[in-house]
């Protein structure tokens, strides 16, 4: 074996890229793996940038069995990532989420939340009365009930990426700050990745763990996902509430969230059907806040009428455009070639599941959870897995 041969070669060292590469290692610890990052400051990559939610709370099985298991890795995080004596802190606030329900949404989430329990999660439906015991602040403008995850909440991203960052460098993975502009292939097999310098690397395996850039890689090797790099924007704000406990995670119908950091301090944010698509804006607009997202923010909670906005930023969700679900596993048409795309804005709560099943696809072992429902072949067949029966992305 040369010194640029590996057994699995990853594009990007983002949170999927680090978590598989953990997993690789665990599994078989004489595996030479690389992680390729482009930019190993993070400066525009998506999960310093997330919000660092997790939630069981979803409509299909296999995305709630993601987060169980996500829930279980947590709970044991800091001792399975410690290096050298020192443990991560994932900083993990259980402070639950909170999903406002309208009339259009409750039958489905209902639903859901049967489903939620009959995998054995913890999860209430609230009446109106109790949304308002939960959420003091909110006026219950649109609310026809609630659903309440206690066990959901938020953490540091960046601390759970760096996590399994050290961890998998420490196991024996190499880090190389590098660009792949080409992924090498042989007939119907992949074999390497060409760099910015010129430079090949060789490799059996490829994984595209490239985020929000997977679509412009994955081109390079002739392949079409269906993924839009698309623009979405945070804004932390300081205001004159100091509720005496942490407040759950505010979802509202109109898909306006507010997480309660600490004290005074909310962060908070919306999607739009017309938010900035491509690789090239990470501007954060103060006044898209104060225009638009300030007065439905009082619309819903009244004493936000005052507050002092402190800061802001804008990240790229990985739009899968077909369903809005992750594109996991190999690409039938390119062996070898592995896909951890697609995630639509709730990846970060999913590196663990997911690291763990591209592994096991990779090292051809049976999977510890079946993510089959995700299989990249969907996209050649043009059959969509949506979360919602109304079909909203
Ligand atoms: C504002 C915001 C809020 C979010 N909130 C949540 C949340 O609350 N919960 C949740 O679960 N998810 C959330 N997400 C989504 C989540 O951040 C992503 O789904 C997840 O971080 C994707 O991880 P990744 O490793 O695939 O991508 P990234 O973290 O973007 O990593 C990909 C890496 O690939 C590198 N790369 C790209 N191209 C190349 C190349 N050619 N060569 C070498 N390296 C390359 C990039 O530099 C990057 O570092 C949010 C996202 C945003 C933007």
């Amino acid at each position: 074996m040369t010194n640029n041969t590996y057994d699995v070669i990853i594009i990007g060292g983002g949170v999927m890229g680090c978590a598989t590469a953990y997993y690789l290692l665990k599994l078989d610890p004489r595996l030479n793996v690389a992680i390729l990052e482009m930019d190993a400051t993070y400066e525009k990559a998506s999960t310093p940038l997330s919000d660092g939610n997790t939630r069981i709370q979803f409509n299909i099985k296999e995305n709630i069995q993601i987060s169980q298991y996500g829930l279980e890795v947590l709970a044991r995080f800091s001792e399975e990532m410690e290096v050298d004596g020192e443990k991560p802190d994932a900083a993990f606030r259980q402070q639950g989420n909170l999903f406002v329900l309208d009339e259009a949404s409750s039958a489905e989430s209902y639903e859901g939340m049967l489903l939620q329990k009959s995998l054995g999660c913890e999860v209430y439906w609230l009446s109106l009365e109790e949304v308002k015991t939960h959420y003091p602040l909110y006026n219950l403008k649109d609310c026809v009930a609630g659903t309440f995850g206690p066990h959901d909440g938020t953490m540091s991203p960046l601390a759970v990426l760096m996590g399994y960052k050290k961890k998998a460098i420490a196991l024996g993975a190499k880090y190389i700050q590098a660009e792949v502009t080409e992924i090498l292939k042989q007939g119907n097999q992949v074999t390497g990745v060409k760099l910015i310098s010129g430079e090949v690397l060789n490799s059996n395996i490829v994984m595209n763990a490239a985020g929000a850039w997977a679509a412009q890689v994955a081109e390079t090797v002739g392949i079409e996902l269906p993924i839009l790099p698309t623009k979405r924007q945070v804004t932390i704000i300081e205001t004159n509430e100091r509720p005496e406990k942490t407040l759950p995670v505010l979802f509202l119908p109109s898909g306006l969230y507010v997480i309660h950091e600490e004290s005074g301090l909310f962060m908070c944010g919306k999607s739009f059907p017309d938010d900035h698509v491509g690789l090239d804006d990470f501007r954060w607009e103060r006044k898209m806040f104060e225009d638009v997202i300030w007065p439905e923010l009082v619309e819903y909670i009244p004493e936000f009428d005052r507050l002092k906005i402190k800061r802001g930023w804008a990240g790229l969700y990985e739009v899968n455009t077909l369903d809005g679900n992750a594109i996991l596993g190999e690409w039938t048409q390119l062996k070898g070639f592995f896909l951890a795309n697609g995630f639509s804005g709730h990846g970060f709560q999913q590196c663990h599941a997911v690291g763990r099943y591209i592994t096991e696809l990779m090292l051809r072992r049976t999977p510890t959870l079946d993510l089959s429902i995700f299989s990249p072949q969907r996209i050649l067949e043009n059959k969509p897995v949506f979360e919602s029966r109304r079909k909203i992305i």
